[in-house]
């Protein structure tokens, strides 16, 4: 938090940006701020694919160029000689917007060692990220000729999202429950081990803005709950605060209530008891997919039904109450 304001309390609000909410893998309020920035003559720093598909925080000071920040790409970014380049900007009074998630905000922070006005700090709500080894593994196994991979998808839905991998000369569409890898990320196996042990989530690293999927906007806001993304917003200190006259539209609501239903703003995972296992087989794997099979458990169809009628019912609920 601020040090010039510690009783600022947390503001948050349910966000839509109508421009980027369609590109973006929650509502949009990224690019938005993003854009702000960049207008402003300052740069961005986010994370980025390289040609080879491997994730690296980079700094983008031209609009054309915005668009490889955008979506949330689950894995581990490379920070490498990043921190400097923040520092450097700020010594010559650029505005900066560095985003990434808690743990790599409080790193930028530390490095500093000091507040700069002209420095906006944007962290996500995080479920943790999983090891750069294991994607690159992954990424090998796709196969030659895959030169991009959106991990949301959100052309079927916000809640229903697609990974999908662009290959040069065709497109592969997979839900992401019955992504290999996503279920590897989502059932935790894959998470880096300080994920588990993470002092950084909640606003543990005075980031200005925290941004997340607002989950519970049924229950919160109906009139937002149209299968399209919502972003949660929490404004953290009087810096953040500053930002908000640039949202469009925004709905104050109860912090409660932004972070409900949404384990990657407070909840600090168990390792699982497949992780060693699952690590301790991965050199010596010969096919990743496979070997990822042995460690995820799968929904029988009995559960499938299951949470298909209990998803019904609920809506039915909300609109009778309603
Ligand atoms: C690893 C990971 C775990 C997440 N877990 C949750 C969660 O549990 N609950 C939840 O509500 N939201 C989670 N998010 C955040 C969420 O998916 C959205 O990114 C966030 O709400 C911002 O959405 P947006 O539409 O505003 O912008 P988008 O355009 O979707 O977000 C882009 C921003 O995310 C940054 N980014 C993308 N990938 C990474 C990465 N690997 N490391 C660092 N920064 C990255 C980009 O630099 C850019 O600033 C997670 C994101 C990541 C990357």
């Amino acid at each position: 938090m601020d040090a010039s304001e510690p009783d600022f309390q947390k503001i948050a609000y349910a966000v839509r940006v109508p421009q980027y909410e369609p590109v973006s893998s929650s509502g949009g309020v990224f690019m938005l701020l993003a854009e702000r920035i960049l207008s402003d003559g300052g740069v961005v720093f986010g994370a980025a694919f390289d040609e080879s598909l491997k994730l690296r925080h980079v700094r983008i000071n031209d609009m054309s160029m915005l668009g490889c920040l955008r979506g949330s790409k689950y894995v581990q970014s490379d920070m490498n000689g990043v921190y400097r380049q923040v520092e450097d900007e700020l010594s010559e009074s650029k505005k900066v917007l560095f985003s990434g998630t808690p743990c790599q905000v409080a790193g930028l922070k530390k490095f500093l060692g000091k507040d700069y006005p002209e420095l906006l700090t944007l962290d996500l709500a995080c479920h943790g990220v999983p090891s750069p080894e294991v994607w690159r593994r992954y990424v090998d196994e796709k196969g030659d000729g895959l030169v991009h991979v959106n991990f949301r998808d959100k052309s079927c839905g916000w809640r229903k999202y697609h990974m999908t991998y662009t290959y040069k000369d065709r497109i592969e569409k997979v839900r992401f429950d019955k992504d290999p890898y996503m279920q590897l990320f989502l059932q935790n196996v894959s998470l880096r081990p300080s994920c588990y042990d993470c002092a950084f989530r909640n606003g543990g690293n005075c980031s200005d803005i925290t941004l997340g999927d607002f989950w519970a906007i049924a229950d919160v806001c109906p009139d937002m709950n149209d299968g399209r993304g919502v972003s949660s917003v929490i404004v953290n200190t009087p810096k953040g605060k500053s930002f908000t006259s640039e949202l469009p539209e925004p709905v104050e609501v109860r912090y409660e209530d932004a972070v409900r239903s949404n384990g990657g703003f407070f909840t600090t995972f168990e390792v699982p008891a497949a992780r060693n296992d699952f690590f301790a087989g991965l050199d010596s794997a010969r096919n990743l997919k496979k070997h990822i099979t042995r460690f995820v458990k799968t929904k029988s169809l009995f559960r499938e039904i299951y949470e298909k009628l209990h998803t019904v019912m609920a809506s039915i609920k909300r609109r009778i109450l309603s």
